[in-house]
């Protein structure tokens, strides 16, 4: 998949562990809607956002997928 990543240097806490080793980064898929990826260095956990809303991985992968016509 194709993703242009925009690095942020928002103050970003870990919903797992509370921790503030978190790399946040905006994503804009190729359908043009833009997520938030958020990775805890922590514990690991990995999440995606769109508009404060988390999202399932399986979701953002099938906005990332191209459609074939
Ligand atoms: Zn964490």
């Amino acid at each position: 998949m194709s993703l242009v990543t925009t690095p942020t240097r928002a103050l970003v806490v870990c919903d797992t562990c509370s921790g503030n080793r978190v790399t946040s980064i905006t994503m804009t898929l190729t359908d043009g809607s833009a997520v938030d990826f958020t990775s805890c260095h922590s514990c690991e956990t990995r999440s995606w956002k769109q508009n404060g809303r988390e999202l399932d991985i399986s979701t953002v992968l099938g906005k990332a997928q191209k459609h074939k016509l």
